[in-house]
């Protein structure tokens, strides 16, 4: 089957057409993203309303690519599906509405996408690994470990306590003066630095629950900042290469935790994959493997261009849902909070 994805929950307009034949990955015949830099970075974060206008600018000369590169018409759809949240409500509605209208027109089955699931199921798309498996979702705005079961099925095992990977990330970045988005240029100061220069804390680190705490260590690069400065290009690179060293290592310690933790109570997961924008931090990537290696697990990590935010991801897991035969009314709202794991989608529970 066919479908066409709509990604606008952030700051990225993104279109895809994605195909899945059966059990196995699926087929990326297209996936245009246009990604908003030059509009936000004079304010060093995303602008809601500046992101919200930019995707109606964007969204007809994105979705025209998709479908033209794919070589199809929206007649060859099967489905039509959109990211319905979380994310910034204006841009949600901007993707939300243009999906519903294609689906109107061409009659076909419209698909509200929890954008988290998306990619929570990326690693199907690309791998077709078997459910379950254990998910380290870090994104910039969330950071959760996850027993995936199946599509629809998401068991939290851990959380963060306070920052997300990716804010911490872009945070650090945001106090050194390296604009925005902080993650990759984090890690490209990061190949020039010592990273044991600076001791920073493994927050967390040991506790019998995988949950992540990332604000003290936002705040020790911080009061090492100040204490050295004027900072010099060298201090700067250190100060990433140590804070990145960090993480890493905290990463693979929480993960070690999470992975016990899922096999006790729901047998060897097929895979440990990580998904999210930070999933494209190449040291990250290698504590990772050597977790993986150390478990006897395999770890699969998304390709770079499918790391951040696109529309084959929605578009997949459109896909994985109308094939279980769930679709959905004209009249879903947007959502610009929705938890992704059952405990916390139970009424009354906390996200
Ligand atoms: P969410 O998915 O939680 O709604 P989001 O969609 O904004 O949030 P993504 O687009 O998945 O998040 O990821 C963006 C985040 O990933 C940013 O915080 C960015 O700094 C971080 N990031 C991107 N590349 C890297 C990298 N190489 N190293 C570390 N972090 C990175
Ligand atoms: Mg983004
Ligand atoms: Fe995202």
């Amino acid at each position: 089957m066919l479908v066409l994805g709509l990604e606008t929950t952030c700051d990225e307009t993104a279109a895809s057409i994605v195909r899945r034949g059966g059990d196995g990955p699926g087929e990326i015949l297209s996936n245009v993203v246009r990604a908003q830099v030059e509009e936000h970075a004079a304010f060093g974060g995303v602008v809601p309303e500046i992101a919200a206008r930019a995707h109606v600018e964007a969204l007809d000369g994105v979705l025209s690519a998709a479908l033209s590169r794919a070589g199809v018409t929206l007649r060859d759809l099967d489905g039509v599906a959109a990211a319905a949240g979380p994310g910034l409500v204006g841009g949600v509605i901007v993707g939300l509405t243009a999906a519903k209208a294609l689906a109107v027109v061409a009659e076909k089955p419209f698909i509200a996408v929890n954008h988290l699931e998306a990619h929570a199921l990326t690693a199907r798309l690309t791998d077709g690994i078997a459910f379950p498996y254990l998910l380290l979702l870090a994104s910039g705005g969330h950071t959760q470990l996850l027993a995936v079961l199946g599509v629809g099925r998401y068991v939290r095992l851990g959380t963060t306590l306070d920052d997300a990977l990716g804010e911490a990330f872009d945070k650090v970045a945001k106090m050194l003066d390296l604009g925005y988005p902080g993650g990759p240029e984090v890690e490209r100061r990061a190949e020039t630095g010592d990273p044991e220069r600076f001791a920073f804390p493994r927050p967390m680190f040991g506790r019998a629950e995988p949950n992540f705490s990332l604000s003290g260590l936002k705040t020790a690069v911080r009061l090492e900042a100040e204490r050295v400065a004027p900072l010099s290009a060298q201090d700067v690179d250190d100060l990433c290469a140590s804070f990145q060293a960090a993480v890493a290592d905290v990463v693979a310690n929480r993960v070690r935790v999470a992975f016990r933790m899922f096999c006790e109570r729901h047998g060897a997961p097929s895979a440990i994959v990580v998904a999210g924008g930070v999933a494209a931090n190449g040291q990250i990537r290698r504590a990772l493997q050597r977790v993986s290696s150390e478990m006897g697990a395999r770890l699969v990590a998304p390709p770079l261009a499918l790391c951040g935010d696109n529309g084959a991801m929605i578009a997949w897991a459109g896909a994985e849902r109308l094939a279980l035969g769930l679709e959905d009314d004209l009249s879903f709202a947007p959502r610009p909070r929705w938890p992704l794991d059952l405990a916390a989608a139970a009424p009354g529970a906390k996200a």
